[in-house]
């Protein structure tokens, strides 16, 4: 049985994409609700997840090992483009850079929709 959750034994797209927000969203400003001292500056409107503007990539909120078990340590507060970034069948429809990344790691491909759940 698959888990439920595929993005617990994955984390891949934390560790692959410079993850940038616009700068209003980091918990420093008067609305914001990313904790700022997880981000840096990038130029004048713009800041990022630290680790994720660097190689190796690694998003400093991600806890565990990516391909084995990880968490967001700021669920609740991440910003929107993780926000915005599909998990497996979360909006309904597989997102084909999921496996995209998987397969350039070495980890399985995620289930397909079952036939039945496609659209017509
Ligand atoms: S690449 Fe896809 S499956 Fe993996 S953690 Fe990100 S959203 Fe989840
Ligand atoms: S904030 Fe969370 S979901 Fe977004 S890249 Fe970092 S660890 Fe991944």
């Amino acid at each position: 049985m698959s888990d439920p959750n595929p993005c617990l034994d994955c984390g891949l797209c934390c560790v692959h994409f410079r993850v940038s927000f616009y700068w209003g969203e980091a918990d420093d400003g008067p609305e914001g609700f990313v904790p700022a001292g997880m981000t840096e500056k990038l130029g004048h409107h713009l800041r990022c997840m630290k680790g994720t503007n660097q190689t190796p990539r690694r998003c400093s909120a991600l806890a565990g090992q990516p391909g084995e078990r990880v968490a967001c340590t700021i669920y609740e507060n991440r910003p929107t483009p993780c926000r915005e970034f599909p998990s497996h069948l979360e909006d309904g429809m597989p997102n084909p850079k999921c496996d995209e990344l998987r397969a350039a790691n070495g980890l399985r491909a995620l289930f397909p929709l079952a036939p039945s759940l496609c659209a017509a």
